[in-house]
């Protein structure tokens, strides 16, 4: 049942769970999968356009999510509302988790927000979203099970009129080393340039996924950002995640060293 202070029941719940019972060892999420507003925002006052671009949600990667969740048997956690409502891989007291202000786009919904509005997000959107991933690894370890968390996202291949050479990217920030073992193995497929930490890098003030429950758990991690024009459509969609169920479980491998 969704929180009743931003969402109407029949609005979609904020976590979409595929494959929880999957017996791989990866559990994917992917924080920016959605670009859902709640109906009560009135599309933050944006032009529908503007709630169509990356700045809404990271293009693609919900699809490579679901993908990669099917090849791997893993479960997969996306987010279905935009990161313009809340950005769920933020902390909640950063003043970006709800922007005013993406790239150069003025979001007129979120200007001068009191703390209800703020806690309201927070409740219908951001906390049952890391609710559900912290139940799941809790079960997880409770049996005892192995877990490497892959955090899925995508970036926009032009950023303030800069454009980005890398294909993907690897990210870390406290703990590199299942980051790097999927780095090396990225690298080394045919024509990709792969960033390490570039265009963006893991901290405790851009991120919340890796800190809070890769590093804060102790689990083996890495976050992943594919640029978006390689996965707007199936085709591409079908390639990346092809790729990385083959080269996760590599990279796990070389991880435990075996
Ligand atoms: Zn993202």
């Amino acid at each position: 049942m969704p929180d009743a202070s931003l969402l109407d029941p029949d609005e979609p719940d904020p976590v979409a769970f595929d494959n929880e019972a999957g017996p791989s060892a990866f559990f994917l999420t992917c924080d920016h999968a959605g670009r859902a507003i709640p109906r009560r925002l009135d599309r933050l006052g944006l032009p529908p356009a503007e709630t169509l671009r990356h700045i809404a949600w990271d293009i693609g990667i919900g699809a490579v999510g679901e993908r990669l969740s099917g090849l791997l048997d893993a479960a997969c956690v996306r987010q279905r509302y935009s990161r313009l409502v809340i950005d769920c891989n933020r902390q909640p007291a950063v003043p970006s988790s709800i922007p005013e202000v993406s790239e150069s786009t003025q979001i007129p919904g979120n200007r001068d927000l009191d703390d209800a509005a703020r806690a309201a997000r927070q409740r219908a959107i951001f906390r049952p979203y890391h609710a559900r991933i912290a139940a799941a690894l809790d079960r997880r370890a409770a049996a005892g099970r192995a877990t490497a968390l892959i955090a899925l996202h995508s970036f926009t291949p032009v950023f303030n009129g800069t454009a980005r050479p890398w294909h993907a990217a690897v990210l870390f920030n406290r703990d590199p080393r299942l980051a790097r073992c999927l780095g090396a193995l990225l690298r080394a497929e045919a024509g990709l340039v792969i960033g390490e930490n570039e265009p963006y890098a893991v901290g405790d003030l851009t991120d919340y996924t890796i800190p809070v429950h890769g590093e804060g758990r102790g689990l083996p991690h890495v976050e992943i950002e594919i640029r978006q024009d390689l996965i707007t459509e199936p085709a591409g969609q079908a390639i990346w995640a092809a790729r990385l169920a083959r080269l996760l479980p590599a990279a796990y491998e070389a991880f435990l060293g075996r």
